[in-house]
């Protein structure tokens, strides 16, 4: 819900969104012809090597482990069964590159049983082997042994940006398999400080988890990672570090869940649960198996696109546009929102005309004006040097109350993830 202040100099007061006030049915759209899944390592074609454990033509599982190579750590769990049809380069949307995996799904469904058969073993190589992509994209990484020590897990059960409520249905009504992975969680990672954050209105169903439970205001952007480890967990991350440095690692409710109906049942999760926003601000609670193209849910759902139609992967603050309806749901599509052409309010190139706005809303107090006209000019380690580009806690507030139509956080974006790219050149030419 977002109440904007007629009173020029006061910040607009944006509330996050409740699981009450939204209809609780889960739809769930049927497994499409063919799903897209996307494997975090780069794919070139024109490449052969010699170990490759994917082609197409290749019959697969439902539940079965993809990866290009024997030696790759990067790997993907199959959504459905049926036949490899292509595999080809992909860019994400900060030009990431990745591998995408169509699979045409059969009629008749085959279950993959090795997690079944593996996931009795004691030890963590289960969870980091089989569960780094399951619905909600756990961190899994940081219990690997080789990062970061982890002595908190702080279980999100809020959600990040302003209207999705995916988080909130799962401690609200996935408390069983939030227990179960809370208990995995504690046998194989080691870590017993586990908390869960969640708004006020689910304190009692949080309760039932057995952990810690901690309230997270309900004023935008209290439920960012950064925010929670600040006014939550009262420490401070300092510009540059992570949570993780500090030795906190968030899982989304929805994640934990995933990891305790996995040990529950042997079988993978496959489906992504997340919130669509429709035209008229409507929001519904949807399944889809991960790999489902945005169009197969926009017809289960009885929604037409129109071209010049918006799409955006992620809240309306911090989410991102997509280009073609046949993107499809990942494991972290926490909400999918479709906007009318007529309703997308267009960014521009207007000059800043420091009114100073920016400033004034900044969680970070960042000098954001100045800022912005580094970024423009991709003066990118000027911006972390003279104005603290590293202390953005990634909200978005900026563009949203920016009466130029700057699109601040697309550059806040584009510069930190340039930066991480140079930082990785660097370290790998030492
Ligand atoms: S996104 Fe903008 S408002 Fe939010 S912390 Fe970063 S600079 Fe400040
Ligand atoms: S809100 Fe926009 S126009 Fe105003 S100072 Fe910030 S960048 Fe400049």
């Amino acid at each position: 819900m977002i109440k904007r202040s007629f009173i020029g100099l006061a910040k607009p007061r944006l509330e996050y969104e409740l699981l009450e006030d939204i209809q609780p049915e889960l739809v769930r759209v049927p497994t499409a012809k063919k799903v897209t899944l996307f494997l975090d390592s780069p794919f070139d074609p024109y490449i052969k090597r010699e170990n490759d454990l994917l082609k197409i033509g290749d019959k697969v599982k439902t539940g079965q482990k993809l990866q290009l190579t024997g030696d790759s750590g990067a790997y993907v769990i199959s959504t459905v069964t049926g036949t490899i049809s292509s595999i080809t380069s992909f860019i994400s949307d900060l030009g990431r590159k990745q591998t995408a995996i169509s699979i045409e799904a059969a009629t008749e469904e085959a279950i993959d049983e090795t997690f079944a058969n593996q996931s009795k073993q004691p030890g963590i190589k289960n969870l980091l082997a089989f569960l780094e992509g399951a619905p909600g994209n756990p961190n899994l990484k940081f219990f690997s042994g080789t990062e970061k020590t982890i002595g908190t897990i702080a279980i999100l059960g809020a959600d990040k940006d302003l209207l999705p409520v995916t988080n909130q249905y799962f401690v609200k009504s996935k408390t069983d398999a939030i227990k179960s992975g809370i208990r995995v969680l504690k046998e194989l990672t080691g870590v017993a400080n586990i908390v869960i954050v969640v708004p006020q209105s689910l304190m009692q169903a949080a309760g039932a988890t057995g952990v810690q439970v901690k309230v997270v205001d309900s004023q935008y952007p209290a439920a960012l990672p950064l925010m929670v480890m600040k006014d939550v967990l009262g420490q401070v991350v300092p510009a540059g570090k992570t949570c993780e440095d500090l030795g906190v690692c968030f899982l989304s409710a929805e994640a934990v869940a995933s990891i305790g109906s996995a040990y529950e049942s042997g079988q993978l999760p496959i489906s992504k649960t997340f919130t669509l926003i429709k035209k008229d601000g409507g929001k519904i609670l949807v399944s889809a198996r991960i790999g489902t193209s945005v169009k197969d849910v926009f017809d289960a759902c009885n929604i037409a696109v129109k071209d010049n139609d918006r799409i955006i992967f992620g809240g309306i603050m911090t989410g991102s546009s997509a280009y073609s309806e046949e993107l499809p749901v990942k494991s972290d599509t926490d909400a999918i929102i479709i906007q009318d052409s007529e309703e997308i309010p267009l960014t521009t190139d207007y000059p800043c005309i420091n009114c100073g706005d920016c400033i004034r809303i900044c969680p970070a107090n960042m000098p954001v004006n100045m800022l912005v006209r580094l970024l423009e000019a991709s003066q990118y380690e000027e911006a972390v040097d003279n104005y603290d580009l590293d202390s953005c806690v990634e909200c978005g507030l900026c563009s949203y109350v920016c009466v130029s139509r700057i699109p601040i956080f697309q550059y806040i974006r584009m510069a930190k993830k340039e930066l991480a790219r140079i930082k990785t050149a660097e370290a790998t030419n030492e």
